[in-house]
């Protein structure tokens, strides 16, 4: 009898928990694995921490080590893209001219660096950061006494910041926004970040947009601003965010927006198609509207969910997103979600000065929306209680390190 063919495009971390999720809720059948990249799945997360601190290695964060792909009859395709999907024949062409077909599909393809059409892109020395090659590249650069410029404040852009100069590099970073991170936490949190970095000795410079990368001789010299300023560097990083390979999907013709569509369940507007991971834009049944969250948790616990959907018994994935970050002396994790806009006024519980505080961001009806723990560790469990009870919050009380955050 024929087994049925489970087909995983991407190699990310989505993409080996899927395998995983597969083999540990007992599915028997065939699994394939198409990745892209020439190494094993691996989490990016340490490439912007140990990593580029000289602390870890690859095999330190390789998911599973080549034997446990064989010891589970995972086929795993590395350096194999899979060009196209025709669904109406449930086939995947990959890149080496074969050809796959399958019962059921997960795509988790993620994202990649967005690489705007900034003038001097093309010259030796600007990089981008999204896979180790990427970092390994960039990594050579950063000794001491070199100067690298950093287009962007988003996470990557910070923590490789942090890391730089941790090494004596000189770093500089043009943001176009009022403060780092300001989408993803707002200008009040955005600006402890920001006060961090220059204490760091960051040359950060806000509400600036580039407007070229200044070249010599074909090396990357700067930063050319549009106020006309420049940033002198012999690095440049360009780390302005990442967009979602959701093309594959697209020309498939699923439905797709900023991501590929999933329901609850994880599953595409193809029944036998599920996506997981940063390309998900998945209806949450508790915040009651699409998420796609570009973070490391969403890839780790989605695949558990979806591997339910394609073997048959789907269960909603209703995990609040949660991230995390380090950087310097800085360890912080945020679960919820609050955006400017959403939100309409952020308290703070602790010695904000000290580095060590929780930050909420309450919506209109003191609803706490989102929690962020700054060096003060073991409260994910009581963040996630106060913003699943959806209950409203005395704010005097929440600021009050004195009382229990049930009590609230
Ligand atoms: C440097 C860095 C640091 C990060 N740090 C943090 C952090 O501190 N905290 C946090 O919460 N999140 C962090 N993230 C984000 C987190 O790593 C991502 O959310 C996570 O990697 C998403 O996993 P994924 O499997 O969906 O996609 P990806 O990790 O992007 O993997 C997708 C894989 O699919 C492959 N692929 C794409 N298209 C095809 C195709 N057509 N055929 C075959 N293969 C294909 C790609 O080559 C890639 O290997 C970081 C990301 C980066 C880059």
């Amino acid at each position: 009898m024929n087994q049925p063919v489970f087909a995983i495009v991407g190699g990310g971390l989505a993409a080996a928990k899927l395998a995983e999720a597969l083999r540990d809720q007992q599915f028997d059948g065939t699994v394939v694995m198409i990745a892209g990249e020439s190494h094993l799945p691996y989490d990016r997360p340490p490439l912007t921490k140990g990593y580029l601190a000289g602390k870890k290695q690859l095999s330190d964060f390789t998911l599973n080590p080549e034997q446990w792909y064989a010891d589970n009859s995972i086929d795993v395709r590395l350096n194999t893209k899979v060009t196209s999907l025709d669904r109406a024949n449930k086939t995947l062409t990959l890149d080496d001219g074969s050809t796959l077909t399958y019962d059921k599909l997960a795509l988790a393809t993620g994202s990649r660096s967005k690489r705007p059409p900034i003038p001097g892109s093309d010259a030796e020395g600007v990089f981008y950061l999204r896979t180790y090659d990427d970092a390994s590249a960039l990594s050579e650069r950063l000794t001491d006494g070199a100067r690298l410029a950093i287009v962007g404040a988003g996470w990557i852009g910070l923590e490789v910041a942090a890391q730089a100069r941790s090494r004596g590099t000189e770093v500089a970073i043009v943001e176009g926004a009022q403060t780092p991170l300001y989408a993803a936490l707002g200008p009040e949190l955005g600006q402890v970040f920001a006060d961090l970095h220059i204490a760091k000795g960051v040359d950060l410079r806000t509400n600036a947009s580039v407007e070229a990368i200044t070249v010599d001789g074909g090396k990357a010299t700067g930063l050319r601003l549009a106020d006309g300023s420049t940033v002198e560097a012999d690095t440049v990083l360009v780390a302005v965010g990442a967009a979602p390979n959701i093309e594959l999907a697209r020309d498939a013709g699923l439905d797709v927006d900023g991501g590929v569509l999933v329901d609850e369940n994880l599953v595409t507007s193809d029944a036998d198609i599920v996506a997981v991971g940063d390309i998900a834009d998945a209806w949450h049944p508790v915040l009651n509207r699409r998420v796609r969250v570009e973070h490391w948790a969403n890839a780790l616990n989605q695949p558990a969910t979806a591997a339910k959907a394609m073997l048959g018994k789907p269960e909603p994935y209703a995990r609040q997103p949660y991230f995390y970050t380090d950087q310097y002396e800085l360890g912080m994790e945020y679960l919820g979600l609050a955006e400017p806009g959403n939100y309409s006024r952020v308290v703070i519980r602790g010695d904000l000065e000290a580095l060590e505080f929780v930050a909420f961001w309450l919506d209109s009806d003191s609803r706490v929306v989102a929690g962020m723990n700054v060096n003060i560790w073991d409260l994910t469990d009581d963040i996630k209680a106060l913003i699943n009870s959806g209950r409203t919050v005395d704010s005097a009380a929440l600021a009050d390190s004195t009382i229990a955050l049930s009590d609230v």
